[in-house]
């Protein structure tokens, strides 16, 4: 089949490679000048598969007063009028029972298991160490004694249950030795040595670049597309602003443009931004190998190699100028609680992103009411950690050659 896949953040690169694996003839159509310009660009770098805990949850509705009146260090919720916001928020609050939240969860936790398979199918197929890994293992770690319980239920069964274990305090220190360099709390925390980071544009420039079973995806970038063509109401092709192209499917791997983008062919589905922010700057020797999740400041650290990522922070509806000021209040708080694992002297290399957010966390896939167009969006938190599922999923809908 030829098929169109719309978009080139790290899922619609994940897809494109697996249908090209799968027998069809591939073109990924992306606005950008390369690949990961959009959501994927600086994210957290983190392939977590063994903490994949929704948003939507109890606990969460608990702490929403403070989300709103900017209490949380973490967390800022700003309102606006706009009826997407609050009909999305329903559907948020509605996620958060404990039922929902349980079985969202449980599906998490299996989304995270085909992805990890997928992914070492995927590198089973190419020499070894093509994709590169500059961050291994995953120390999250917790102030409280509450929370270590919290945090050993929600490793349990997860993807990687039997690569987690508790640590003591002692313990991670060993693990991150700047922790003992301040006086912070920290009551323990879980590490999984199989949890991995790297650069999602080197993850994306890698599976671009690879040849699969003697094929490649045909790349259009500076591409921008603008409608579909459609024959007896079945997606016959594209038109883009260089033209228009014949195809059997479409795969809308948009993130959170994917609304505005297809505006004339789907109600819009729930897909909210929010956003988080990174900041990277240069790893000192102190730098731990391991990812970090700092889960009450609610940032990550990622090792890139000779740089340090530092990604976090979950909010919605703030001014640009604010936002601006957010981005530096990460840095500083890293500053503070991880003081002397990245040259906080350098020019930090500032990042804004929106989390494309669906209420329950799980990504929509799945064929529109439009015959040969498909949706692979909505990742949130994950998409990252979520796309070789995601792919595996869309390849299921398709099938292969
Ligand atoms: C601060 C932060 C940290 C994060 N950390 C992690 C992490 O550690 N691990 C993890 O798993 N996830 C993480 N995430 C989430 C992850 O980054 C996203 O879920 C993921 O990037 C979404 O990818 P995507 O391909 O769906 O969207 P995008 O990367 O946004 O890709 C969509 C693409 O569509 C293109 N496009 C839009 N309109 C058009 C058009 N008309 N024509 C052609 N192309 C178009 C855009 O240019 C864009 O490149 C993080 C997110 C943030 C904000």
């Amino acid at each position: 089949m030829r098929v169109c896949v719309l978009g080139a953040g790290v899922v619609g690169v994940t897809t494109a490679y697996l249908l090209t694996r799968a027998g069809h003839d591939v073109t990924v159509i992306e606005k950008a000048p390369g690949p990961a310009e959009g959501t994927s660009k600086a994210n957290g770098a983190q392939l977590a598969y063994s903490y994949v805990e929704p948003f939507a949850s109890p606990k969460t509705v608990k702490n929403l007063l403070n989300y709103f009146l900017g209490s949380d260090p973490g967390i800022k919720l700003g309102l606006t009028l706009k009826p997407s916001y609050w009909g999305w928020g329903l559907k948020f609050l509605n996620n958060c029972q404990s039922s929902k939240y349980q079985k969202n969860f449980d599906e998490h936790k299996s989304f995270a298991k085909l992805s990890r398979n997928t992914l070492s199918e995927i590198e089973s197929e190419m020499p070894s160490g093509a994709i590169p890994r500059t961050g291994k293992g995953k120390l999250v770690i917790v102030e409280d004694k509450k929370s270590f319980h919290g945090l050993l239920a929600s490793s349990r069964n997860s993807a990687e249950e039997a690569h987690v274990r508790p640590l003591n305090k002692a313990e991670c220190i060993e693990l991150a030795p700047t922790l003992g360099r301040n006086n912070r709390p920290i009551y323990g925390g879980v590490y999984c040595d199989t949890d991995e980071a790297l650069d999602t544009q080197t993850y994306c420039s890698v599976l671009l670049s690879t040849n699969i079973r003697n094929r490649k995806p045909n790349l259009r970038f500076n591409e921008e597309f603008q409608s579909l063509i459609l024959d007896q109401g079945r997606v016959s092709g594209i038109k883009t602003d260089n033209g228009t192209f014949e195809f059997d499917a479409v795969i809308a791997c948009l993130g959170g443009d994917l609304n505005s983008v297809l505006r004339d062919y789907i109600k819009p589905l729930p897909i909210y931004p929010v956003q988080g922010y990174s900041v990277t700057l240069p790893a000192t020797v102190d730098a731990p190998v391991c990812s970090i999740t700092d889960l009450k400041h609610k940032f990550v650290i990622a090792n890139l190699g000779e740089k340090i990522r530092i990604a976090g922070f979950m909010d919605t509806n703030l001014s640009p100028t604010r936002s601006e000021e957010r981005a530096k209040e990460l840095l500083e708080t890293a500053r503070r609680l991880w003081p002397g694992i990245a040259d906080y002297n350098a020019e930090p290399n500032f990042w804004i992103g929106q989390r494309p957010m669906t209420p329950g966390g799980l990504p929509i896939i799945q064929e529109s009411k439009t015959p040969g167009l498909y949706i692979n969006a909505g990742h949130g938190s994950m998409g990252y950690t979520f796309a070789a599922g995601s792919a595996a999923r869309i390849v299921e809908l398709i099938g292969s050659v």
